[in-house]
């Protein structure tokens, strides 16, 4: 990781909780308190999902209770209509909806039709509102994972599968020839390494499609791999070779964990970073590299590391470039770094949050990740808990 920025070097801070959590009243702020401090005990989160997983299972009626709780942290609302009052209070602090379709669909041919009609709906919506710079999806929403998979091993497929695969392209292809007809900028979310190789290989033949005259189409980069910077440089030279710019949302990557597993099980070589410092190392570079090359590349940090926003920012100063370049944006999810997001947008930054949306039942295993994100670690309790614990301090209300 790079050294420190000197504080006179930093041109935005995130401390200030008092604009993080302005459009929180107290209550509302009580109650999120509540709901960080149950999520930080890493016991109540596992017997949490336990239960939540049986209780729906055995159709007990909880739905209400998971919609005044963690629904309500963490999700727009169950259609997009309903996410129009959170669209709009994050818009009045000047940050943007993505809307996240956030079901794990069952698998089926008609899943997939189905969610590829619901993420051209997110990008109707965002055509019509001004508070929604881009839409975004995933590739195994539309597509079987276990296919793909296939594809990506260059594994003869059979005549059925052939077919499989061609209409999970022309799904994709749909999704992007319809977000460049109305001029709505579209992420291609990054999963596992298994079909990552595939899954980027469809996004730059979006690219070279839809980005001739500005980025439409963006392909993400998980720079927690060892190979992504690289590939990341290599993907910019092949779009300056063909004449498209480069779409690319930096993330440094959600499957770690996963990924370990599986190179351990199958003995070969983990393709995660050694340790987070390079990890970090990486992201920043993958910065750098980005935004020296802004004439050719627009970007979205997909981050919740402040030290990477105040690097970005302090890089942008540097090098002169407008705060609002609509070339440089950052990311984060709805319910989580709300100090970033925040102060980024008081600060005058393009910031645009994930809203997750869909039936409770079906984005569970989503609010369960983020449940688990936010329990303690090694007895530190999360980012998130401490923040509002000290904005509670700052209003001088009780938690009660
Ligand atoms: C708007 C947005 C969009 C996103 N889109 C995607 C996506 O499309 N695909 C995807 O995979 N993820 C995505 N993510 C999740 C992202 O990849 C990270 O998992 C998450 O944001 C945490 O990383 P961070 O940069 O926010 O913060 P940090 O807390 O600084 O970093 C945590 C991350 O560092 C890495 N890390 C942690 N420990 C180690 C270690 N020991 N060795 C190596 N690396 C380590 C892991 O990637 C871990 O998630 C997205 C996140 C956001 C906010």
């Amino acid at each position: 990781m790079a050294s420190p920025l000197p504080k006179d070097k930093i041109p935005v801070f995130f401390e200030d909780t008092s604009v993080a959590f302005a459009s929180k009243s107290d209550s509302r702020l009580r109650k999120t308190y509540w709901l960080f401090s149950l999520m930080n005990q890493a016991r109540v989160v596992n017997l949490g999902t336990f239960f939540l997983k049986l209780a729906l299972k055995l159709h007990l009626p909880i739905k209400n209770l998971i919609r005044v709780t963690i629904f309500e942290q963490f999700c727009g609302g169950e259609t997009i209509s309903e996410c129009d009052d959170t669209i709009n209070t994050l818009g009045k602090s000047g940050i943007g909806t993505i809307l996240d379709y956030s079901v794990e669909g069952e698998g089926s041919e008609a899943s997939f039709d189905d969610t590829a009609q619901e993420i051209l709906n997110t990008i109707n919506k965002a055509s019509q509102s001004e508070h929604i710079p881009f839409s975004v999806f995933k590739i195994t929403g539309v597509a079987s994972s276990e296919l793909l998979e296939k594809v990506q091993r260059k594994e003869r497929l059979s005549d059925q599968e052939a077919e499989l695969f061609s209409k999970a392209r022309q799904r994709v292809e749909n999704l992007c020839s319809h977000a460049h007809k109305l001029n709505v900028r579209i992420f291609v979310d990054a999963e596992e390494s298994w079909i990552q190789g595939i899954i980027d290989e469809l996004a730059y033949e979006m690219m070279e499609k839809f980005n001739k005259e500005k980025a439409i189409v963006y392909n993400t980069y998980q720079l927690y791999r060892h190979e992504t910077l690289d590939a990341l440089k290599g993907a910019y030279l092949v779009a300056r070779q063909k004449g498209y710019v480069l779409g690319g949302k930096l993330v440094r990557g959600a499957y770690m964990e996963k990924e370990r597993l599986r190179a351990r099980e199958n003995e070969y070589f983990n393709p995660i970073h050694v340790n987070k410092e390079a990890t970090d190392s990486d992201y920043n570079s993958a910065i750098d590299f980005c935004i020296e090359n802004l004439h050719h590349i627009s970007i979205c940090l997909g981050t919740h590391n402040e030290y990477s926003c105040q690097y970005c920012a302090a890089k942008m100063e540097k090098l002169g470039i407008d705060k609002k370049d609509s070339r440089i944006w950052f990311a984060q999810l709805l319910g989580m770094s709300d100090n970033i997001s925040y102060n980024l947008a008081k600060a005058n930054y393009n910031v645009a949050k994930y809203v997750p949306y869909g039936p409770i039942s079906a984005v569970l295993p989503y609010l369960m990740r983020r449940a688990e994100e936010n329990t303690s670690i090694a007895g530190q309790s999360s980012r998130e808990f401490l923040m509002v614990k000290s904005e509670l301090k700052r209003r001088g209300i009780s938690s009660l």
